[in-house]
This record gives structure tokens, sequence and C-alpha cells, in this order.
């Protein structure tokens, strides 16, 4: 069965704890085990990074959900792959790292590359605004 991927990133709406993130963690791991989807969602200054994977019908009920999460804001999808042979993380409904608390020394790149991820494509996403903004611009004057 093909598999559909969606890796995203995010922003905090507002402070969230551990606790906050640790109950988040628990109802999304029974909904995903429910619907046969796993992955992982790492949390690190102030940013998500999610991955989710499962039969495409699942996945695209758990990120519509998500995507309407208030507690989360500036949504970015980075990958959405419809035909994954495998699964990446089969074991985890859904894992939660929190790297700001990581001490593993294989973790600690990871911060970095996520904040790196967020502010490219924050820029890509300004820059397409601003493309359009002035085709637009081109188009009412001709
Ligand atoms: P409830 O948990 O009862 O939620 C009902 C509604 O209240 C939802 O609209 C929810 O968004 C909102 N809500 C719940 N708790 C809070 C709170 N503390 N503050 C503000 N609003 C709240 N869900 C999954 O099933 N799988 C996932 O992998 C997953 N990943 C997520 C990743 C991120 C970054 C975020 C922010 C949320 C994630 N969620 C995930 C949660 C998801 O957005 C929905 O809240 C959840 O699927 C709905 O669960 P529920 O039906 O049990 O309703």
């Amino acid at each position: 069965m093909a598999i559909k991927r969606i890796k995203y990133v995010s922003r905090f709406a507002q402070p969230l704890g551990a606790d906050d993130i640790s109950s988040l963690a628990q109802s999304s791991s029974w909904n995903n085990l429910e619907l046969d989807v796993t992955g992982v969602l790492m949390t690190s200054g102030g940013l998500f990074f999610q991955i989710l994977e499962g039969p495409a019908e699942s996945v695209d009920i758990v990120f519509s959900r998500i995507v309407a999460d208030p507690r989360h804001t500036d949504l970015l999808i980075l990958s959405s792959e419809d035909s994954a042979a495998d699964r990446l993380f089969p074991d985890w409904s859904m894992k939660t790292l929190d790297l700001d608390a990581a001490s593993h020394v294989r973790l600690l790149p990871l911060k970095a590359l996520i904040k790196a991820v967020f502010d490219q494509q924050r820029l890509l996403d300004n820059m397409t605004w601003a493309i359009e903004r002035s085709l637009q611009y081109e188009m009412s004057e001709t």
C-alpha cells in the first residue's frame, strides 16, 4: 500500500510548556494509532517540525485537524508525497522530541536545521507573495 507523507514546520501560537506538549503528544498518539498514522513531532525554540505518514485518507484527516489547531500558526508544508514506498517511522504513533531539552549530541544539529528551514520557507513565502503582487500590478497596467 502506498504511504502518504507530509512534512511541515509551524510556530507556537503561544508559549507551550512541557505539560502542554506532553498532553498534545498523548492525544495525538492515541488518535494516530486508531488511524494507522505514524511519525514524529519535534519542538525547538518555539517551532514545531512534524512528519506524518500513513494511508492517504488517514493522513488527510489528521492533517486537516492539525491545520485548524489554534495552538500553532504560520504552518508551512515542506513536502507532501502521495506514494512513498515505506514508512520512515513504522513504530512511532507520534514520537515527540523536545530538542531544547535533548542532550544527545546527534540531535543538537537538528535545532539549527529546523530554524533554518523555517526561516528559509518564510523567505520563499514572502518572495512568492512579492512576485504575485508584481504580476497583478503588471496585469492591471496592461
Ligand atoms: P480535542 O483534543 O478534544 O480537541 C478539540 C479541539 O480543541 C480541536 O480543535 C483542538 O485543536 C482544540 N484544542 C485542544 N486542546 C487545546 C488546547 N490546549 N488549546 C487550544 N486548543 C485546543 N492530532 C493528532 O491526532 N495527530 C497528530 O499527529 C497531531 N499532531 C499535532 C501537531 C501539532 C503541532 C499540533 C498543534 C496539534 C497536533 N494534533 C495532532 C492535534 C490536532 O490538531 C487536534 O487537536 C486533534 O487531532 C483533535 O483531537 P480530538 O478530536 O481528541 O479533540
